[in-house]
């Protein structure tokens, strides 16, 4: 049985043209969970049948004490979407669509395209932001100087303890970052919904802090960070809602002054957003930059 609830997911189940967030986790055939924004004690626990090809899904969602009970059948439509119908105890009845939250569908929808159109105005490949890369360390040595206490927001996907946190849409000259409420792990599922664009185009991944490991470590600190808050603009005027401020570099480093920067942030471009191409001159070597994409001693 495959998963289709997995623990990290929102769902939205959808009845009487009303919307519902659920969190939902499976555990073999049987799932339960219970609404996200509603502070009830609804439950929701089901069943899922494979059968010929067909994957059908039934449950139940009961509200303790008061006699509210609610039965829905379903069929899989496709991976991200159930359909069916449902009966309650409150006489009401009609079909249903539950599926996996839409908005982060269409995130990744426009960060895809966000990148395609990045990559069209430029042929020339650039990567801005490579705190580990250009052959520092290879990802499987990464351990040995990993700092338990912070973790870098400007990450890949196959380093340890890697997760997706951000979701990059806005255009191709002002890019702006979507904070997920809670970060999804890097599987080859969520990086696969990039294509035909890089994952690093398209998300935002979060992973420990490499330090010495890394080339844009230099005297305790985050080089980047530090350059990132002294070349670009800010892009916002309030805090970003971002799910690892508690355990990010930027943020210990350089407080506010990293998060109204951070929105802006694209691990790998293919040309530079306006804001960047203003901000970081006199900062950043950007002709260099933008000619070798893996020259990344320039920034
Ligand atoms: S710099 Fe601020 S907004 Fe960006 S990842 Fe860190 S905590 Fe989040």
């Amino acid at each position: 049985m495959s998963i289709i609830f997995h623990p990290e997911d929102t769902w939205v189940i959808t009845r009487l043209s009303k919307a519902y967030r659920l969190r939902l986790t499976q555990t073999g055939t049987e799932w339960s969970g219970q609404y996200i924004d509603t502070n009830n004690s609804t439950h929701f626990s089901g069943t899922i049948v494979n059968g010929r090809g067909i994957t059908l899904i039934h449950f139940l969602q009961t509200t303790p004490n008061n006699g509210y009970y609610a039965v829905h059948a379903g069929k899989l439509v496709h991976s991200d979407a159930i359909k069916g119908h449902w009966y309650d105890t409150a006489g009401h009845a009609g079909a249903f669509t539950l599926e996996r939250d839409p908005n982060l569908a269409q995130s990744i929808d426009n960060a895809r395209e966000r990148a395609i159109a990045n990559r069209i105005s430029s042929p020339d490949p650039i990567n801005l932001f490579p705190p580990t890369t250009a052959g520092v360390i290879p990802a499987n040595d990464a351990n040995r100087n990993v700092h338990p206490a912070f973790d870098c927001p400007s990450s890949m996907p196959d380093l340890p303890n890697s997760q997706i946190f951000g979701v990059v849409e806005g255009s191709v000259s002002y890019p702006a970052v979507t904070y997920l409420e809670r970060s999804l792990p890097s599987t080859p599922d969520w990086i696969a919904t990039a294509e035909p664009a890089e994952p690093t185009e398209v998300f935002r991944f979060v992973s420990s802090c490499l330090e010495i490991g890394c080339r844009q470590f230099g005297n305790g600190r985050c080089q980047l960070a530090q350059r990132i808050v002294q070349g670009f603009p800010p892009v916002t005027q309030a805090l970003p809602t971002c799910a690892i401020r508690q355990s990010c570099r930027w943020w210990h480093q350089e407080r506010e002054a990293a998060c109204l920067r951070c929105p802006q942030i694209v691990r790998t471009n293919y040309a530079l957003p306006t804001p960047i191409r203003r901000g970081g001159e006199g900062i950043f070597d950007l002709s260099t930059t933008v000619r070798h994409s893996d020259d990344h001693t320039t920034l």
